[in-house]
């Protein structure tokens, strides 16, 4: 593991700056953990690792608005898939909410910090903007004991919400927004899920990070580049709480898959609007959704890995995470389906003819052992393998032409039946034997199946869920969804009910499926879900 990131712990550790590197991953428990947060948890626990160090996984449930026991659960079940743990090293923010208000009230005491009474709205209005200056609230200066009294009268729920918030005094005129006097505690009166209705008053993310950080001794704290102008916050809240020796902070760019979201808010907009089922659905990017459509764990940590860690744009193409899929299923079993098929009749094969051919399960993994297929006089092929007229570069069947079936004979079209609608039903063929072949150059390989011993399956295919490469969260959702983007067919495979203890497959010629156990029992009829195509589609 190299970044600019692990450049700074080595020199650290060789001045001797600090000796145990702790990191944090800290999730807010408001949703389940995406492929955006696997780069921080690759990189925070990854480093401890690699540097003998610990690395915290600490719930950052500070807001009460959250229920974060419905999420708790799913993202360390996450975490551990992706092959990390923590042991006793599993924080809550929410434990430290005394320490919070105690350093809260010691910046009363300095005079830095104060309560306000102006609306959210007016704070907004008053902070300014890059070109305009702040202005000071009219409560900026008041003194240390009512300060103390209005923060006890916020404790005590004596202040509606809204009404009042305890603001850092810093300056209103500094060039960054962040440090004109940022909100620090705010009144929620919602039940906290753990602290119950112990607190009236809830510290920001600004003020409980730093100090939990620093409660934890991390020494690295490492997060996303829209905190980079917070870190002067982060540095101002411990430097003046006299915190001796705290973390320091170090942004890297956050992962963007293009034509897909990697925002908890966005996703829950996807399921409020009933455009996805849940959190798992495989159309999304969450790890769960990853893990149900049949990506592996060691594929998530590649791509980690691949795409490394830097401070620049991180837009990435979701082939980059396909890529890293296809590397790590290589070791599929072969499997022959047909998801769209088309009937083949042999004419020159016999009505009653039986052929089993033995096959090698892994082109390349002989060990991996046989299995057997059938071949007879009916056949199924993909309706995408066959053309009346010949087109460039289509080393398929075509009408007058010949093509091999793989791991059986040459076949020549000689006709085609259509029903009265004009679609084609049947292809009729002639066979050839193979030692044909060498006088046959360039000829393709097509893939098939038996009509009389197929198994009915269905094929669960996903297509992009979004239309636009970067979607918008304010613009209307409807607008950049693509439809059908699950799309289920009816086909058919060759697999045996032994072979199907294997979960994961390669349809030759197809792509990449997963054997879905449960939906197969609610669809009585085998069904497989598409993982990721092979790079050379065929349809
Ligand atoms: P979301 O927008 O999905 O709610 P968040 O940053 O608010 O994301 P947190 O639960 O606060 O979610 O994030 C935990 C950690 O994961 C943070 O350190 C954050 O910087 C990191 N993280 C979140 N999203 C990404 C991303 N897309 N790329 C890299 N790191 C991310
Ligand atoms: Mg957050």
């Amino acid at each position: 593991m190299k970044n600019f990131i692990t450049k700074i712990i080595k020199k650290d550790l060789l001045n001797k700056k600090i000796h145990k590197i702790k990191t944090r991953f800290p999730p807010e428990p408001n949703g389940y953990l995406h492929i955006g947060h696997a780069i921080s948890i690759f990189l925070n626990f990854e480093i401890a690792k690699y540097f003998k160090g610990e690395c915290y996984l600490r719930f950052d449930d500070t807001n009460p608005n959250v229920n974060g026991k419905k999420y708790i659960n799913s993202i360390k079940k996450d975490i551990n898939w992706l092959g990390f743990t923590w042991d006793d090293k599993e924080k809550y923010a929410s434990d430290y909410f005394d320490i919070f208000y105690y350093y809260a009230v010691k910046l009363i005491k300095k005079n830095l910090a104060y309560v306000d009474e102006l609306s959210k709205e007016e704070i907004k209005k008053f902070r300014g903007t890059i070109k305009e200056k702040g202005i000071a609230s009219p409560y900026r200066n008041r003194s240390v004991k009512k300060n103390l009294q209005m923060f006890e009268k916020m404790k005590m729920g004596e202040i509606q919400e809204g009404k009042a918030c305890l603001r850092a005094k810093i300056n209103m005129h500094s060039p960054s927004l962040v440090l004109r006097d940022p909100v620090l505690y705010r009144i929620r009166f919602k039940e906290h899920y753990k602290t119950k209705k112990d607190w009236i008053i809830y510290p920001t993310y600004d003020f409980s990070h730093c100090i939990s950080d620093a409660i934890e001794g991390i020494t690295h704290s490492l997060c996303t580049i829209e905190f980079q102008e917070n870190r002067y916050l982060y540095n101002w809240i411990l430097k003046n709480l006299e915190i001796q020796n705290f973390s320091k902070q170090y942004e890297f760019s956050r992962l963007n898959i293009e034509y897909n979201v990697t925002s908890k808010r966005f996703i829950k907009k996807l399921i409020k609007n009933k455009i996805i089922q849940n959190w798992k659905d495989p159309r999304i990017l969450t790890i769960s959704s990853l893990k149900n459509r049949g990506y592996t764990s060691d594929t998530i940590i590649e791509f980690c890995k691949k795409i490394g860690i830097t401070k620049k744009e991180k837009n990435i193409s979701i082939s980059v995470l396909q890529n890293c899929a296809r590397k790590k299923l290589e070791n599929c079993f072969r499997v022959m389906a047909i998801i769209n098929p088309i009937k083949v009749v042999i004419e020159s094969i016999p009505d009653n003819f039986v052929k089993v051919i033995e096959v090698y399960n892994h082109p390349k993994k002989k060990d991996f052992g046989k299995r057997k297929i059938i071949f007879t006089k009916e056949i199924y092929i993909e309706k995408s393998d066959f053309s009346t007229i010949e087109k460039k570069n289509y080393k398929r069947l075509v009408l007058g032409k010949k093509v091999k079936l793989r791991y059986s004979y040459i076949i020549k079209a000689k006709k085609i039946i259509q029903d009265k609608f004009g679609n084609i039903v049947t292809i009729l063929c002639k066979h050839y034997e193979n030692k044909s072949l060498k006088s046959i150059k360039n000829i393709g390989i097509i893939h098939w199946i038996s009509k009389k011993y197929a198994k009915k399956a269905i094929f669960y295919i996903y297509k992009n869920l979004f239309n636009k490469k970067f979607p918008e969260y304010k613009e209307n959702l409807c607008s950049q969804i693509k439809k059908n983007s699950l799309v289920k067919k009816l086909g058919f495979i060759d697999i045996s009910s032994k072979i199907l203890r294997k979960k994961r497959f390669q349809f030759e010629r197809i792509g990449y499926f997963i054997f879905d156990k449960s939906l197969s029992k609610i669809n009585k009829t085998l069904v497989f879900r598409k993982i990721v195509g092979i790079k050379k589609k065929i349809f």
